[in-house]
């Protein structure tokens, strides 16, 4: 009998226990990221995140690209630049999940975008550890965008130039064949999180969100009340490729000087990653069922 605990307990000690999101992580991420001030598309400071970014993932043992190109803004070129962090997994079929890392070009006041583009990008750093952890079914990719925010206005092409240069050049390349969906986290850090459902967003997928949400007792932040959102979800959708957008935009502090430590919270971030995490068995098994038919 005591032989028998003592296997069972090797045994549990074996197992590797799964890795948590840890928001504390992304806290110190999101910390890190706004001490850099403003972060345009094409700045000095978003250079310096995007070293930020690609020395934190290479700590967590992920293989980083970039993807860099001239974009024409109204106000001229811009360099830009997405990052992906590719976790390989059973498949090669891939499962991406984005966010953008740039923070919107604001002179009349000092801008940091602590929850508009700091929260996806702190979030997807801490992400990247917990899913380089899992044994994953298919190949996820952690895709940091640039170029989210218009640069004038939100008209015309002055907006989601990284998520519309992203699609563009997978047609042509042929990747966009493998990628079977992907889920878009925006402005998830609100202090008073509450994310509706997009009328945009894929429907399947979007439930499978929303159920994992209930699942986790965490149905207060996720409403079932709906709304229309443009972000840079839309180039995949129109591009024929599954797609959900987690954002909460409804927050005071939206393109304003508050928008800053003070009125964001890491409790909204686990709100989000203990969701996503939670979601993800469900959206891989659709995935797989789909590619079977
Ligand atoms: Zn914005």
């Amino acid at each position: 009998m005591k032989s028998l605990v003592v296997l069972a307990l090797a045994l549990l000690l074996q197992a590797p226990a799964p890795v948590k999101f840890d928001s504390s992580n992304a806290w110190e991420h999101l910390r890190q990221l706004v001490a850099l001030g403003p972060r345009p598309a094409g700045s000095p400071a978003i250079e310096q995140s995007r070293r930020y970014i690609r020395e934190q993932l290479s700590r967590a043992g992920v293989a980083v690209t970039e993807q860099a190109w001239d974009d024409q803004t109204p106000t001229g070129t811009v360099k830009m630049v997405n990052i992906s962090a590719t976790i390989p997994g059973a498949s090669k079929d891939r499962l991406v999940i984005a966010g953008h890392y740039d923070t919107k070009l604001i002179r009349e006041f000092r801008f940091v975008g602590a929850n508009d583009g700091g929260s996806s990008a702190a979030f997807l750093i801490e992400l990247a550890r917990v899913l380089k952890a899992r044994r994953n079914p298919l190949t996820i990719e952690l895709l940091f965008l640039d170029g989210e925010e218009a640069v004038i206005e939100w008209q015309g092409t002055d907006h989601t130039y990284g998520s519309r240069h992203y699609v563009n050049t997978a047609r042509r390349d042929g990747s966009l064949a493998s990628l079977k969906a992907m889920v878009l986290v925006d402005m998830i850090a609100d202090r008073d999180l509450r994310i509706k459902k997009d009328s945009n967003s894929t429907g399947w997928l979007t439930e499978a969100v929303w159920q994992a949400a209930k699942r986790q007792n965490l149905s207060d932040y996720f409403s079932d009340e709906r709304t229309q959102i443009e972000d840079d979800h839309l180039p995949f959708l129109q591009a024929a490729v599954p797609s959900v957008d987690i954002i909460d935009l409804e927050y005071p502090a939206w393109h304003t000087a508050k928008d800053t430590m003070d009125a964001v919270s890491a409790r909204s971030m686990q709100v989000v990653g203990d969701t996503l995490i939670a979601a993800l068995p469900d959206i891989e098994a659709h995935l797989r069922s789909a590619s079977r038919r």
